[in-house]
């Protein structure tokens, strides 16, 4: 792929030999179309769910490059995942060919990364530096806060990082702070940690992910010729989910966008769900005012859902009182299925329902790939792993425990980091004693302390202390063969692929020997892991392209075509669309979550609720929403009540079953008589009436005896059963 960061400002070439632009716009409705040729000035297509945005935008694109508006290099477009912009591209090069591989596209990120890898050296950054991924940065801020003394449990790590980040998110480096509330934390010092978090990247060669929009911001205020060059070069650019851009995303934007002015932003502020991250849906409300005499372009038909999913979603959404408001039409008149509401017991109930529901669904022939199951928190997915693992359905987690993120991967991307970039402390520290070889904590100690005081790299201020013998013989020796190793590593990537130079390393280094003795029984699978890793590198010209994918893309490869079902948060979802989609977990304090539900004012409740209105509108022809009656949270039974977002749905399109014995459910409940209408009454913590001994009779494991009474949570042994944890109101005395 050409990268077009580096290629020359050269003026448009006459337009290619491709479809010509009218044609592209076929099978666009009027306002669809209207948006694609409205291709000079600042537009922004506000509009609901499922109404084509994404198409607008991709044929646009296409319109752009066939019409000769701009050579590709001269476009710009913005995803919100790697994964979308793969799509893009993918649909682009379908359309006119292969000129759309140069086009600018990826997510702010990744465009983020590339300019600052061309230019960045102009602000002082080293055209090689890492990206710090979320564990590195705690890392890196637990060490700032330990050397200003700050005491942990007070001021948690993670505390720490989530108000620099803000101040990333917003554009704001440390000496522009200012009189922020977030300045008051950690006892005032909350800027002088950030300032020292910063000297730290800067002495590691590093950035964050928020750097890589700030170190942007700063390099047009440092070199106004740069941001010109990028400005004259951009004719176009095209961003998609402009509702969930932050602050400094959209200053990076205007500031590329103020040469040509041709910037045109899809989004839908009812789909607004990042605002946790920083995104404020302010940006897409403040459009006309930054971009004056912009284009407002309004879709009102939803091509996606069919009409009682969409008449559910739109009905669920009008409770939010902060909303722009707007018109959605069905494209076909087919009312297709209710949405399904489902009450089942318990979390496995649960699991075991949606998997069978799922297994019908595919013996009537619909694919696994059109069915996803959209959870609220990552916690979630497990006992749909389970059950999915153990009926032999197949499926991917999208976003879970990521490939990338596995200790064994962590440690073979650490060598090459090391051996990319002998500044990379984090890596140094990661694997300078991996296998064992010596090096004890009290050396690496004392090397960082040494590093520290001299401002340098601490495999720099190693080989001084060896060069001096300021060591121990047996460190010394250790380190120095490490060192050495290490060079030895560094020659090699200098002529050999990225492929053979990781196998040789992991095994030079006994790294993968160390996993091979290893006898627990994870270590197998984490030798595969790696050679798994191994693999994937062929796909990469050079070490440096690996890592910057390594650290920017993390998804899981979805290089197998293999039908699967998806299992995946709901933010994950964002964009995507599925024919079937179940959506468990509809409780309070799962969903909506507990923080917002805690939360004074409706804010919090309203992104939850904006976040079911994404879930809702994913599907194409159907929904099943389902929730438990008492589910283990983290070790802990806890006994919930039917989320409040079943209340916002109307009758008319919806279809509720339950099991028998759950009974309360069938009628909605009103808000003032919650704990009256819940299948199973409130979750206060009344005592049960019980006590050990007493037989009683559960509609679904049979007849049993209490063992012992905690509140309202009883142990009970039943006679076919076995023993299990029931709470009191799910039995009557035998
Ligand atoms: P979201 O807000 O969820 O991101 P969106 O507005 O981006 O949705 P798209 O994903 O672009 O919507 O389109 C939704 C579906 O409707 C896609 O399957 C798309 O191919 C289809 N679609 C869009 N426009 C048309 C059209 N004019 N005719 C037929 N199908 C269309
Ligand atoms: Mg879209």
């Amino acid at each position: 792929m050409t990268d077009p960061f580096a290629l020359d400002d050269r003026d448009a070439a006459p337009p290619p030999a491709g479809p010509s632009p009218e044609a592209l716009l076929a099978g666009l409705n009027p306002q669809q179309a209207e948006a694609v040729r409205a291709t000079e000035g600042p537009v922004l297509v506000l509009s609901g769910a499922g109404t084509g945005k994404t198409r607008v935008l991709t044929a646009r694109l296409a319109y752009l490059l066939a019409g000769g508006f701009a050579q590709p290099w001269q476009c710009l477009a913005v995803t919100f995942t790697n994964r979308a912009a793969r799509e893009m591209r993918e649909r682009v090069t379908a359309m006119i060919g292969d000129e759309a591989a140069s086009v600018a596209l990826g997510t702010f990120h990744a465009l983020g990364a590339r300019m600052l890898r061309r230019d960045g050296e102009r602000i002082g950054l080293s055209r090689d530096f890492t990206i710090l991924d979320a564990d590195d940065q705690l890392r890196l801020v637990k060490q700032v806060a330990a050397g200003m003394d700050l005491d942990p449990k007070r001021w948690p790590p993670q505390a720490i990082l989530a108000v620099i980040q803000r101040w990333k998110d917003r554009g704001v480096p440390p000496e522009r702070v200012g009189a922020d509330p977030g300045a008051e934390y950690a006892a005032g010092r909350a800027v002088a940690l950030y300032r020292a978090y910063q000297a730290e990247l800067a002495r590691l060669a590093a950035c964050d992910f928020g750097d890589l929009l700030l170190k942007c911001l700063e390099l047009f205020q440092a070199a106004p010729d740069v941001l010109e060059r990028y400005q004259r070069r951009f004719r176009y650019i095209l961003v998609d989910e402009y509702q969930d851009t932050n602050v400094a995303q959209s200053l990076w934007l205007k500031a590329l966008a103020m040469g040509h002015r041709n910037l045109c932003c899809v989004g839908d502020d009812d789909q607004s769900i990042y605002s946790w991250r920083g995104a404020e849906v302010g940006n897409i409300l403040r459009f006309s005012h930054d971009f004056p005499g912009a284009r407002i372009i309004r879709l009102e038909t939803n091509y996606r859902s069919t009409g009682h999913i969409l008449a559910a979603a739109a009905h669920l959404i009008s409770r939010n009182a902060d909303r722009l408001g707007k018109t959605l039409r069905p494209a076909s008149g087919e009312a297709g299925e209710k949405v399904k509401v489902r009450a089942v017991w318990t979390g496995d109930d649960e699991a075991r329902a949606v998997v069978e529901e799922a297994e019908a669904l595919q013996r009537r022939g619909v694919p696994l790939a059109e069915i996803a199951i959209l959870v609220r928190a990552g916690y979630q997915t497990r006992a749909f792993e389970e059950r999915l693992m153990s009926t032999g359905v197949p499926y991917r987690v999208v976003g879970g425990p990521r490939f990338y993120e596995r200790q064994e991967i962590r440690d073979a991307v650490a060598y090459l980091r090391l051996i990319r970039q002998p500044a990379d402390d984090l890596a140094f520290e990661r694997i300078v004693n991996l296998p064992r070889r010596g090096i004890g904590g009290a050396t690496v100690d004392q090397v960082r302390a040494a590093a520290r005081a001299a401002g340098a790299p601490m495999s720099r201020a190693a080989a001084r202390m060896i060069e001096q013998n300021a060591l121990p013989a047996r460190a010394r020796g250790a380190l120095s063969r490490f060192l050495s190793d290490l060079e030895g590593w560094r020659a090699l990537a200098a002529g050999a692929d990225p492929r053979t130079l990781l196998s040789e390393v992991l095994e030079a280094a006994g790294y993968l020997e160390m996993w091979r003795q290893d006898k627990s029984p994870d270590a197998p699978g984490r030798v595969e892991n790696l050679k798994e890793l191994i693999a994937a590198l062929d796909e990469f010209a050079d070490l440096a392209e690996f890592l910057e994918y390594v650290s920017l893309v993390m998804e899981n490869q979805t290089g197998d075509d293999a039908d699967r079902l998806s299992v995946m948060t709901l933010h994950a979802a964002k964009g995507l669309e599925f024919d079937h989609i179940f959506l468990p977990g509809w409780e309070d304090g799962v969903f909506p979550n507990q923080r917002a539900l805690d939360e004074t004012g409706a804010k919090g409740l309203e992104e939850e609720r904006r976040l079911a209105h994404v879930g809702l509108t994913r599907a194409r022809k159907g929904v099943v929403i389902t929730f438990a009656a008492a589910r283990r949270i983290y070790g802990q039974w806890q006994n919930n009540m039917p989320s409040r977002f079943l209340d916002d749905l109307p009758e008319a399109h919806i279809e509720r079953i339950s099991e028998s014995g759950i009974g309360g459910y069938a009628a909605p409940r009103a808000g003032a008589q919650r704990a009256e209408d819940a299948p199973f009454g409130g979750a206060g913590g009344d005592e049960s009436g019980y006590k050990r001994g007493d037989r009683i009779f559960h509609d679904k494991f049979g007849y049993g005896e209490i063992r012992a009474v905690d509140g309202n949570k009883l142990d009970i042994a039943f006679d076919k059963a076995g023993l299990k944890k029931v709470m009191a109101r799910f039995v009557a005395p035998a």
